[in-house]
Order: structure tokens, then C-alpha cells, then sequence
């Protein structure tokens, strides 16, 4: 029996325990976190330390630290290397699992006062409480720690199983990447698997409406004076993941919620089965049918793009953002819009380069300073360069491509000169004059 039980450790140890997340959080009606976590997983390298992120802490200390860490009954020695990053004293041989302790404490401050995106902001109906946790930095032979800049999206996780206990004031409704089960009034339980982040909002006095498509649950969360707006964003969500399941291949989460918040410079974020959209948008809808609908087919592409095949959207922000601009095109493609969307993406391409003209397509998120020409290069341009791939290869495949990769790094981080050797094996046809004239390589 002993051999038996000897035998069954090393070959959970050899299978690694998967990175997991389970935290108790509190928040205060004047909007103060409190929160306690355990980190476990399995050590990928002999390690000498934790490497944490606590990205609220990019826009002010104040908005969340570290007050304590632990392993078992001893408490750990750490520093803070800046706001965002914290390295914690833990010793561990590669292939032993791990077990930390830490405690934090934070403030979400009004919105507006935040001079974020709003992501980490409370408002009168709605709440916003992004990355309200430290979160283990990724490791690849060393810890990736990426500056958090006030442009684009600063994440880079690994996804992680999580298990939290959150205690909101009275009279909110909590809405999670996960799955939200409400205990008592103001105590839910949330639990996912393979999240790449954990995020969720509190809401107050919004409508809701239900709907699915290839089974995924899918929930429209607005004010209830914009019901018109919230219908469709529905609408549009659930027609894109009919056309990206059939290309693409199965959403990754069983759920997916999308919620009406106060954003600002964003007209939508994306978390593992949760999507932010500016709620200014959602006023003047039908003045906007082009952009309207393309926030939510770009935010859904995201969970195939972000959430499941991971990105590093600091060195790499091309990789994930012009793949989800590009499948946001699928989506108006069905509805035979595509013409709209290259002209859109043409001028923004234009644009972006009149503004930037040394930054690329592939070029890391600190080539675009304050965000110039971030956008139109990126996002745009990454689309055209796509679409120009596609165009030449064929779609039979460019998309057997786009699936092979999505294999290739679900649940991982993916790196971009993959994804173009994937396209170019995939291919009967050379592409490298097309990677030399769009990326210039
Ligand atoms: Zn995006």
C-alpha cells in the first residue's frame, strides 16, 4: 500500500497541480476591499521567490497591496519592486507543488477619480472590480513582468482555476468571470476553471436578458432604460458565437455575461466569460451601427482570442488584438458587411500610420506612446494583414490555421511567430513576400 501511495504522489506531481485561486473578498459600502488568498500550484523551475502582480496599484498605491503573505504557519518575507509587483521569499524545487498565504487590502475609488479605463471603479449603479487580487506572474524561465502602461491592456496571466467567497453591501448583484451562486443576500460563492483573470461587478437596479447560442448561456445586463440597446448588443453576441463556433470551434466557458458599465477610452473589455461595454455607447446605439455591434462581435472573439489562447498583450498585444478584430469581421461577414469593415479598417490602418509611422503591427505596446496610432496599427492593420493572408491561402486553410492554433496554445500563452508558422505550413502558398510587406520581416 505504501508503494501504491508513493507511486500515486509522483504521479500527480509529474501531472503538476494546476494553478489555483482560492480567495475570500469583501467589499465596503465606501468601496474598501478586503481579501485574503491561497495560491497553489506546481513550481515550473527550482524558485527562490513568488513574482505577484497587483495591476490596480499602476493608477495608485492605494487601490490594492500586499499587507501580509504566508507559507503554512510562518510568515514570509517580501518587497514591493514597484506598486504592481511584489516578489515574496519561497523556496521550492521545480516540480513541487506550492501553497501561499496573502492577505490585501484596497480601495475602489469613484469613478472618474481612478484616471484608468474605469475598470477599478465604483459608480452609482455600477461597480467594477477588475484584478482585485495579486496575481501570479507568468513564469518562462523567468518571472514575465511586463510595465503596467496606462495604454492598451497590461495582463499577463496564466489561466488558474478559482474558488472565491465574496461578501458585497446589501443590495447588489455580483456578475463574475465564473460562475456566480448567490448564498445570502450580499454572499456569493464564484467558481471557474481555467480562468486567465478574475473579475466581476456589482450592479444595482439593472435589467437582464437571457439568451443561448450552441449552448452557451449568454446574459445582457443594462439599465433598464436601455433596453433597446441591451437587445441588441444580446443580439449581436449571440450571432457571433454562432459564426465563430462554426469556424473557429466551441466557445471556451459555458457562460458568457456582458454588462452596460461607465468606461472610459475603452469601449469595451474583455474577461473570461464576462464583457465590459461603455454604457455611453448603449445612448446612442442606433446612431451607431457599425460601431455598436462591433464591440461585442470584437469582445466575444476575445474569449477565443485572450481568454483561452493566451497572449502576452504587453510584448505581443498583435497577437491577440488582431486576431479578435479580425474574427469581429467573421461576425459582419455573415451578415454581409465585410465591405464596410475593410473600408473601416483601411482608414484606421491610414490613420494609425499618419500618427505613428515607426511603430508595426508586431510592434510591443510601449511603441505607442500614450496609445498614438495603437489602434489603427494593431488592431486594423493586424485585421487587413490577416485578411490579406486569408485572401491568399484560401479559407479551407487560413481557418484549419486559425484552429490549429487555437490547439496548439489553449490555455497557454501564445507567441506570434507561431501563429505565422502555423499559417505558413497550413499554406500551398508562400506568404513570406506578405509577412515581409506587412510586418517587415
Ligand atoms: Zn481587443
Amino acid at each position: 500500500m505504501r508503494g501504491l501511495a508513493l507511486l500515486l504522489v509522483v504521479g500527480l506531481a509529474a501531472a503538476g497541480a494546476p494553478l489555483r485561486y482560492e480567495m475570500t473578498l469583501s467589499v465596503s459600502p465606501d468601496g474598501l476591499l478586503q481579501g485574503e488568498a491561497t495560491v497553489s500550484g506546481t513550481a515550473l523551475a527550482d524558485w527562490t521567490e513568488l513574482v505577484f502582480r497587483l495591476y490596480p496599484a499602476a493608477l495608485d498605491p492605494t487601490y490594492l497591496r500586499l499587507t501580509g503573505a504566508w507559507r503554512e504557519d510562518e510568515e514570509l518575507p517580501w518587497r514591493a519592486v514597484d506598486p504592481t509587483t511584489v516578489e515574496i521569499c519561497y523556496l521550492v524545487p521545480a516540480g513541487q507543488t506550492f501553497s501561499v498565504a496573502l492577505e490585501f487590502s484596497g480601495r475602489v475609488p469613484p469613478f472618474g477619480e481612478d484616471r484608468g479605463y474605469g475598470s477599478f471603479a465604483r459608480s452609482p449603479q455600477a461597480w467594477v472590480l477588475a484584478q482585485a487580487y495579486p496575481v501570479l506572474a507568468p513564469w518562462n524561465g523567468s518571472w514575465t513582468v511586463r510595465p503596467a502602461l496606462p495604454w492598451g491592456d497590461s495582463t499577463v496571466a496564466e489561466v488558474a482555476d478559482y474558488s472565491v467567497e465574496l461578501g458585497v453591501p446589501q443590495g447588489w448583484t455580483a456578475v463574475a468571470t465564473g460562475r456566480e451562486e448567490e448564498l445570502a443576500p450580499g454572499q456569493y460563492r464564484i467558481e471557474g476553471e481555467n480562468l486567465r483573470e478574475f473579475a466581476f461587478v456589482l450592479l444595482r437596479g439593472y435589467a437582464v436578458q437571457p439568451g443561448s447560442a450552441n449552448g452557451v448561456l449568454v446574459r445582457s445586463y443594462f439599465p433598464p432604460d436601455r433596453t433597446a440597446a441591451g437587445k441588441t448588443a444580446l443580439a449581436v453576441t449571440l450571432d457571433a458565437l454562432q459564426v465563430y463556433t462554426e469556424l473557429l470551434g466551441p466557445h471556451p466557458f459555458p457562460e458568457l455575461d456582458i454588462v452596460a458599465v461607465p468606461l472610459r477610452g475603452a469601449a469595451g473589455i474583455e474577461y473570461p466569460g464576462l464583457i465590459l461595454a461603455g454604457e455611453a455607447y448603449y445612448g446612442r446605439f442606433s446612431q451607431d451601427p457599425l460601431f455598436f455591434p462591433m464591440i461585442f462581435a470584437h469582445e466575444v472573439a476575445h474569449q477565443w482570442w485572450y481568454a483561452e489562447v493566451g497572449a502576452d498583450q504587453v510584448a505581443e498585444p498583435w497577437v491577440d488584438e488582431a486576431l479578435a478584430t479580425y474574427t469581429s469581421g467573421l461576425y459582419f461577414e455573415a451578415k454581409g458587411r465585410l465591405p464596410e469593415l475593410l473600408h473601416y479598417w483601411d482608414n484606421g490602418y491610414a490613420a494609425g500610420r499618419s500618427r505613428n509611422p515607426g511603430a508595426r503591427i508586431t510592434s510591443p505596446l510601449s511603441a505607442f506612446p500614450g496609445g498614438a496610432g495603437y489602434g489603427g496599427i494593431v488592431y486594423s492593420g493586424g485585421a487587413l494583414f490577416l485578411h490579406a493572408l486569408r485572401d491568399r491561402m484560401g479559407d479551407k486553410a487560413f481557418f484549419r490555421a486559425l484552429r490549429r492554433f487555437r490547439e496548439e496554445f489553449r490555455w497557454l500563452i501564445a507567441r506570434g511567430a507561431r501563429l505565422l508558422e502555423i499559417l505558413a505550413e497550413e499554406s500551398s502558398v508562400p506568404l513570406d513576400d506578405l509577412y515581409h510587406a506587412w510586418l517587415g520581416r
